[in-house]
Formats: structure tokens, sequence, C-alpha cells
């Protein structure tokens, strides 16, 4: 187990048995001094590690830092109804509705966004309904929707691996009668690349006004480009829109499994015989302070567009082409077939992304920390020796 990880379980661990102010500021000075320094490395073996944690963790969009102070201590404080069902619950929903200025009833919580995302499929691929998405986008819905026996009509990214609007409408309106919904993750995964808020309004202007649009904002947390925006205000416009929000990535709870929908009321209630209601108790409490942790996020989002610069102008320095990112995570272009460099990545304790068919030159890199960045670097120069010369 690494520092980092001994230290942050016994904080946690130990704020559940005793006294509130033991959660010691320890694993998160620690993290930090890993992410914003660069310099200071973290031994990369101890004695008694075990392979996972040894790895240096780039492979799932995941916040390497981990939950804030103040959502330990939520959580810890929220220990006492962990043999309730789920309530007392902090106020989640109604917090959640405060944040984005809906009303409670626009909200549905989901065990991770994943959740939400299968509530959709489940309560809109009726019959033979289809999804109309990009291609490749986030493939866990599309692998959904095939377990239900549903299509997904995938249309290719542009050159640049921007989404397509123009013929995700088109799509749309050539199979109106059976399209459940339009699936549209914004920043996409895994390219990074967003939808400009002009694109989505083509894309909701474009299509029949009843259908369906799912928006993922997954990565929301960590888009600089102005040209983006969030589209919650599509849903008190009354238009038929689900935005899909998780706490897994700028709050670092992935584990914790916390998500939720924001769309109509009418939307919200064909979803929700469909959800399982299971969200644990404790992320709740957790939810409601990372809502109110603005500063925690700040920093987050700061140290990993700020990794995310520095190891792409680096892998550029190399000859590598990077993909523009507005998501912790970027794919550089490797020129050459991804799954034995991802193989060979492993071999050097460095655990990246999956190949994206059809972008199989392409390999996706999650935002670590300043530590994980530079083991990925190092391996890369040594699984990649020809860098610097393929440029020229
Ligand atoms: N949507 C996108 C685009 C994702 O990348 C992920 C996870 O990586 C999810 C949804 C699901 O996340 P979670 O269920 O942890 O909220």
């Amino acid at each position: 187990m690494s520092l980092q990880h001994t230290v942050s379980r016994r904080g946690f661990v130990g704020g559940l048995t005793t006294a509130l102010g033991y959660l010691t500021l320890k694993p998160h000075a620690y993290a930090w001094a890993q992410g914003v320094g660069g310099a200071s490395l973290a031994p990369r073996v101890q004695q008694g590690l075990d392979e996972y944690d040894a790895f240096a963790k780039l492979a799932n969009n995941e916040n390497p830092y981990g939950p804030s102070d103040v959502v330990l201590k939520a959580m810890t404080r929220a220990f006492k109804y962990a043999n309730r069902y789920g309530y007392p619950d902090g106020g989640i929903v109604e917090e959640i509705a405060k944040h984005h200025g809906v009303k409670p009833e626009n909200v549905m919580l989901g065990a991770g966004s994943g959740e939400i995302l299968d509530v959709s499929c489940s309560a809109f691929l009726i019959g033979d309904e289809k999804i109309v998405g990009s291609d490749p986008s986030y493939s866990i819905l599309y692998q959904h929707a095939t377990s239900l026996k549903a299509d997904t009509i995938k249309v290719p990214l542009l050159a640049d691996f921007r989404q397509d609007i123009p013929t995700l409408i088109k799509a749309t309106r050539t199979h109106y009668r059976n399209v459940g919904f339009v699936y549209l993750c914004n920043p996409n995964n895994p390219t990074g690349r967003i939808v400009t808020r002009q694109e989505v309004r083509q894309l909701l202007d474009g299509i029949p006004e009843d259908v369906p649009v799912l928006i993922d904002e997954a990565y929301h947390h960590f888009v600089d480009d102005p040209g983006y925006a969030t589209s919650v205000p599509y849903v008190l416009e009354g238009r038929p829109v689900i935005v899909a929000r998780t706490f897994s990535k700028i709050a670092a709870l992935a584990g914790m499994r916390l998500g939720y929908a924001i769309a109509p009321r009418e939307i919200i209630q064909r979803m929700r015989p469909f959800s399982t209601g299971s969200v644990n108790a404790i992320v709740k409490w957790g939810g409601v302070a990372a809502l109110r942790d603005t500063e925690t996020q700040a920093k987050v989002k700061k140290v990993t567009l700020d990794l995310r610069a520095k190891t792409t102008a680096d892998l550029q320095a190399l000859g590598y082409s990077t993909i523009p990112s507005d998501a912790n995570f970027f794919m550089v272009h490797l020129r050459r077939p991804v799954q034995p460099v991802i193989e060979e990545f492993k071999k050097k304790g460095v655990l990246v992304g999956r190949p994206f068919p059809p972008m199989l030159e392409h390999l996706r890199v999650s935002v670590g920390t300043a530590e994980e960045m530079s083991r990925f670097l190092t391996a890369f120069k040594e699984i990649v020796p020809q860098a610097r010369t393929a440029s020229g």
C-alpha cells in the first residue's frame, strides 16, 4: 500500500472510531505535494505494497487526490446512519436542486451517473427504440443498450475528433420514430473534446422536439473552453433534456457511487421506476459537502489542467500529437496499434486506458498526480524509444 493510501485509509477509518478532529491533513498534504510540486516523488514501491497500489493508475479518469477533508468529515459524521436505509440524507436532493437552480422534482439520484445512464436506457429504449450517438463515446452506455437488445446508430467523429452535430441531427430525423434518445457526452470520453453551446443548441433545435437528449456532463468541472456551457438551462426551458452529473471525478468519490440526473419533472417520473433507489447513505452527506467545497474543486481543476498541459507539451516535444482535451484525460496519437503499448505500460507499472475502436492508434491517458505523470513519461520514452526521430 502506498504512503498516500495508507494514511488516507487510516484517516478515514480512524475518523469513524475516534474523535472527529482526528482526520489528519497529512494524506492530502502529501497528495497535493505530489500533484502541485512535481518534485517530491513517492517511493515507487514500498515493502508490503500489493500490486495494484504500486501502479500509476491512469486508466479510469479517476481523481487521484481523494475526497477533501470536509467531505471526509461529513461522511465520517454520517456513519452513525449506516444502519438506516438512506435517511437522514443530509438534504442531498435539495442541495443539488439549489446548486442548479431547479426544483427537487427535477433531480434523480443514482449510484454513480452510470446508473442514470442505465436508467435512461431502461426508460427510453422500449420496443424497437434506438440510441443515436457519436462513436467513439462512452461505450458502456452503448453496451448497456445492447444488453437490452437495443441498437445504437453510431455517428463517426469528425477528422478533428469533434462530434458531428449535423450528422447526429440527420440520423435522428431519419430514424425519428425509432429513436429512444440521443446521447451527447460533453466533454466526450475518450477524446476530451467539447461540444460548444451553439452546437448543443443546433442539435436541440434541429431534431424533433419530443426526442429526449441525454447530455452526459461527467467531466463538466474540468472544462476551460469559454465556448462550452452546461445544458441545465434547457431543462428549465422544459425541453426533454436529461443532464447526467457525477461525484466520481471532480469530487473524487468514484468508489462511493453518487451521481444524478437533472431533467423536467415528466422525464424524471418516467425514469424513476427503473432506478434502484439504492444510493448509500454516507455518500449523500459527502455529496452535500462536496457541492459546497468549491475551493477544493478549483484546486483539483488547476493541478489537473497544469499537469495535462505539461504532459501533452512533453509528448509533443517528443514528436507525438495529442487531441486538445477539456477533461481530466487526453489522447496521444501513437501512430501504431495501441494494444501492445498498453501491455508494455502495464509491465512498467503504469495502467493506461483501454483501446477505443475505431481509434486504435490513440492512447487515452488519465491525468494523475505529478509523480504518476512523470512515471508515465519515463515509460513512454522507454516503450517508444524512437519518439524523437519519429517526428523528423
Ligand atoms: N459518463 C462518462 C462519460 C464517464 O466517463 C463515466 C465514468 O468514467 C461515467 C459516466 C460513469 O461514472 P460514474 O458512474 O462513476 O458516475
